[in-house]
């Protein structure tokens, strides 16, 4: 089934159009920094992996955008393994799953970090200046900023989940990779 493969290529047009917000700014960082702190990588990894990105795509991926900062050395030596390991091909061979909602909104996030939950972690200028830049209009934003003032951050995440789509969604928004996959089964019918 397509939708169970992804590759690099496709990425940074599925970011904006079906890609939770977290994902999405981690992937806007990659792109503008061509580097992500570690649970950054770690986080947006195990997302990619979920979403049907292959091990050999992966290293490639990474590699594209690392190797601007970087020469292949450093690369192999600090980062390769590290993506291996999130697939299970080194250490003890675990095959890692991707965070769900929870563990992302109880995670701690330090200065320069960009892996937390959008709606619980950013700041509320900055979220609400986010918002207008992926066009999410100004009543549904106002909405949004509302639902994280209350908490509510998962449904503030429903709720970008419509405006994205124009369209309602029956379940909440438990993990970035059921977003992502309501996205293209909506998206692909
Ligand atoms: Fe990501 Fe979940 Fe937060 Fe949405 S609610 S931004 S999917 S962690």
């Amino acid at each position: 089934e397509d939708m169970c493969h992804i590759t690099p290529d496709m990425i940074d047009t599925l970011a904006p159009k079906s890609f939770p917000p977290c994902m999405r700014h981690l992937n806007d960082t990659l792109r503008a920094d061509h580097h992500l702190k570690y649970n950054g990588r770690l986080i947006y990894g195990l997302f990619l992996k979920a979403a049907g990105l292959k091990l050999e795509d992966a290293l490639h991926f990474w590699r594209s955008h690392f190797l601007q900062n970087m020469d292949v050395d450093k690369f192999e030596k600090r980062y390769a393994y590290s993506i291996r390991y999130n697939y299970g091909k080194e250490g003890k061979k675990t095959d890692f799953s991707p965070y769900g909602c929870l563990k992302i909104i109880m995670g701690s996030v330090g200065a320069g970090d960009t892996h937390g939950c959008t709606f619980k972690h950013t700041e509320p200028n900055i979220l609400k200046q986010r918002l207008t830049a992926y066009n999410v209009t100004k009543p549904v934003t106002e909405e949004i900023m509302d639902l994280v003032n209350k908490r509510h951050y998962q449904i503030a995440c429903q709720r970008y989940w419509e405006a994205m789509h124009g369209a309602p969604i029956d379940a909440g928004i438990n993990h970035p990779n059921q977003f992502f996959e309501e996205s293209q089964k909506f998206l692909n019918g």
